[in-house]
């Protein structure tokens, strides 16, 4: 067995054990039964996010490691509304409250591939959504600092984080196109939402060799980009085209 096999088996006991809370229909003396069924649906979970790791991610190249580990630990499932659940590891991107969407899981790990994260590094995270790709982060990284424009989903981004026991996050409601509200510098920026240029702000907080990654365009034609800051300049590589949602900016210069 792999660690990535033995890391499933962590979430696969987390994922059964807040099946047990949500359940409020118990009958006295349907425990063993409950916890027989419980543990089937975790292990189907477990055995679709398996099939997600090798056949949507290191089937299409991505290659890091440790990406592939904490996504092959994670339980995506917990992180999408519950009618929506029975999507979670589909190779698509699915929908949340407000309109607003979880990225298709090859796209999430492209992005925390290119952006290179370490474990001592700072990153600043604009769009929390659900909280996914917050989640990914704070596995790779020392500690995260995101925003989301949206308070309800904030919330429950937060509360899908917290319930996983992840501490090493920083929150935040409003728009992250004016960056961290406090003077700092990030070693990695990533955006999920897309901007039609770089806000200025990203540009000042990303330290120096720092890294970038967002959709940058308007709705019909964005693109994927990596930047990294060199000086005064930024490197760009086109990662892909892509579809985010749109940056909801206040208006503010
Ligand atoms: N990473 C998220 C993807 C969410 S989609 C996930 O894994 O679920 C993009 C998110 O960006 C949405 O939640 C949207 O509300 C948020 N967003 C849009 N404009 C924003 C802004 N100006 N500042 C912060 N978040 C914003």
């Amino acid at each position: 067995m792999t660690d990535g096999n033995q890391g499933n088996n962590r979430a696969v006991d987390e994922f059964g054990m807040s099946l047990g809370e949500e359940s409020n229909c118990e009958k006295p003396g349907d425990q063993s039964r409950k916890t027989g069924a419980m543990s089937n649906q975790a292990e189907q979970w477990a055995t679709q996010r398996r099939l997600m790791v090798d056949r949507q991610l290191r089937g299409r190249g991505i290659a890091d490691e440790r990406v592939l580990e904490v996504m092959g630990r994670l339980p995506r499932e917990l992180f999408i509304p519950q009618d929506r659940r029975s999507y979670a590891y589909d190779d698509n991107p699915v929908l949340l409250e407000e309109g607003q969407t979880i990225s298709q899981p090859y796209i999430v790990a492209l992005m925390s591939e290119k952006l290179d994260v370490r474990s001592d590094h700072k990153v600043l995270e604009i769009g929390t959504g659900c909280g996914y790709q917050t989640a990914i982060l704070a596995g790779l990284a020392g500690k995260v600092y995101t925003i989301e424009r949206i308070a309800s989903l904030a919330k429950q981004g937060r509360r899908n984080l917290e319930a996983l026991g992840i501490d090493n996050v920083e929150y935040l409601i409003g728009d992250g196109s004016r960056g961290w509200p406090v003077e700092m510098v990030f070693d990695r920026i990533i955006a999920t939402a897309a901007a039609e240029s770089i806000p200025k702000r990203w540009e000042q907080q990303l330290a120096e060799g720092g890294k970038m990654v967002a959709p940058i365009g308007s709705s019909g034609s964005q693109q994927l980009l990596l930047l990294e800051k060199r000086g005064k300049e930024f490197r760009r590589t086109l990662l892909c085209y892509c579809r985010f949602v749109e940056l909801i900016r206040d208006n503010h210069q």
